[in-house]
């Protein structure tokens, strides 16, 4: 098969390592790409939300399937335009991915499926939002309606944080997305990501992953688009995996193919668990990055079999054999990052070929005059596997001594909750 991945983070640079492993994929295409992605996939210059432009690159290449990484194209409506042109696609439509373009349509969508989720309310006027915020009290979670790059939200612990946050939004510092604002409940508890691959019918669950929002050691410092992650995360029980199943992913999922805008892809469900029960926190309509990363790298070839059988329908054969293992990446961001961070430092990569059963994935890299630079705030993801997640966190940091790059920082504490 000849295989198209829209996207050019450390998300698609897993998921290109994964595929080009599979005897089923012959070429692989990456649209943008990175500098990483490059040593397994061919990198093309192609705007990934122009659907036009990505049919006729898979018509001109004899693109056989598209994978479609990020929000942005999806949201743009790319899978719609692929499967007009009988494009087999893993993503789901327009329609269908509002789960995450909209937190108002999560919302309601939760209603109508019974799904337990955090109590809510939408506003589209700044005063009657404040009024709200004044009557309810703090602590709140004020989100834009809209995409916003995960900058979207902010979790008010006193009253003023959430009035000021409100100014924000209706003021227009996220653009369209703030014009309309979801407040929110705020649930104690921690964090857990759920994956499920489906096909519109059958559902999938994947191995359980946590990622590390916060850009600091000890969970402290601004929200970030994640720092690193580890592959399995105990705080997801067996028990807590089918509640969440049965309670939030299957009625939802229902409900879209009751509207008629089945979900095809893999619903990224962020959870809230206390005392051994789930909350919807908020869907999306991808994989999670760095959480992809610890998948694949567990998953390896077989995710291109999974990735195929939902777009072909046919997941209710599909499985994914788990080794008892465990995987953990941590994110190099450039120094100031998710503020302000220069781009176009110098970075020089260990051998890998003497660090075997792991992978430094690229997300903001390019090539300058030949030499491996920076070219964004989250810039690489060291990833390893271990018998234990002791051993993949410590090759994991292991590796990362071996890069050099002046400008970057880490957290020295990813896995800590499982640890
Ligand atoms: P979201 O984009 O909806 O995932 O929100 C980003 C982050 O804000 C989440 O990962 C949570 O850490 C936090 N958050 C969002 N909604 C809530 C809520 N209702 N209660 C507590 N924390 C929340």
């Amino acid at each position: 098969m000849n295989i198209l991945i829209l996207g050019g983070g450390g998300r698609e640079h897993a998921l290109a390592w994964a595929i080009s492993q599979n005897p089923k994929c012959d070429r692989l295409f990456c649209a943008p790409g990175n500098a990483g992605i490059a040593d397994v996939a061919e990198c093309v210059r192609l705007d990934p939300e122009d659907g036009a432009a990505v049919c006729a690159f898979v018509e001109d290449h004899a693109i056989d399937f598209v994978v479609i990484g990020p929000e942005a194209p999806l949201a743009a409506g790319v899978a719609d335009d692929l499967r007009a042109a009988n494009v087999l696609t893993f993503g789901p439509s327009k329609e269908a991915a509002q789960v995450e373009a909209s937190k108002a349509f999560t919302k309601e969508l939760c209603d109508a499926a019974g799904a337990p989720t955090a109590r809510y309310a939408h506003f589209t006027d700044l005063d009657a939002a404040k009024d709200y915020v004044k009557t309810d009290g703090a602590p709140i979670v004020v989100k834009a309606d809209g995409l916003a790059a995960g900058k979207g939200v902010t979790v008010a612990m006193d009253e003023a944080t959430a009035l000021a946050a409100l100014d924000d939004m209706f003021g227009g510092v996220y653009g369209a997305a703030g014009a309309e604002v979801v407040l929110e409940e705020f649930m104690e508890g921690e964090e857990v990501s759920l994956f499920v691959l489906t096909d519109g019918e059958a559902m999938l669950p994947l191995a359980s992953a946590q990622d590390h929002k916060r850009a600091f050691d000890g969970d402290a410092g601004p929200n970030t688009g994640g720092m690193g992650a580890y592959s399995p995360a105990p705080v997801m029980t067996a028990a807590i995996r089918d509640q969440a199943m049965t309670e939030i992913v299957a009625p939802c999922l229902a409900e879209l193919r009751k509207r008629g805008t089945p979900y095809q892809g893999v619903l990224y469900a962020g959870l809230m668990v206390q005392d051994g029960k789930a909350r919807l926190v908020e869907y999306n309509a991808r994989f999670g990055d760095p959480e992809c990363q610890v998948l694949m790298m567990r998953m390896g070839a077989q995710a291109l079999d999974v990735l195929l059988a939902c777009a072909e329908g046919t997941l209710d054969r599909a499985t994914v054999n788990w080794a008892d293992d465990h995987a953990l990446t941590v994110v190099m961001a450039a120094k100031g990052y998710p503020g302000s961070y220069a781009k176009g430092t110098a970075i020089s990569l260990p051998d890998m070929d003497q660090n075997p059963r792991a992978a430094i994935f690229h997300a903001g890299t390019a090539i300058k005059d030949g030499q491996l630079v920076a070219n964004g705030g989250r810039v690489l993801n060291v990833t390893a596997r271990g018998a234990t997640l002791a051993e993949a966190q410590e090759r994991a940091y292991r590796i990362l001594d071996q890069v050099d790059w002046s400008d970057s920082f880490h957290r020295t504490d990813i896995g800590w909750r499982a640890l």
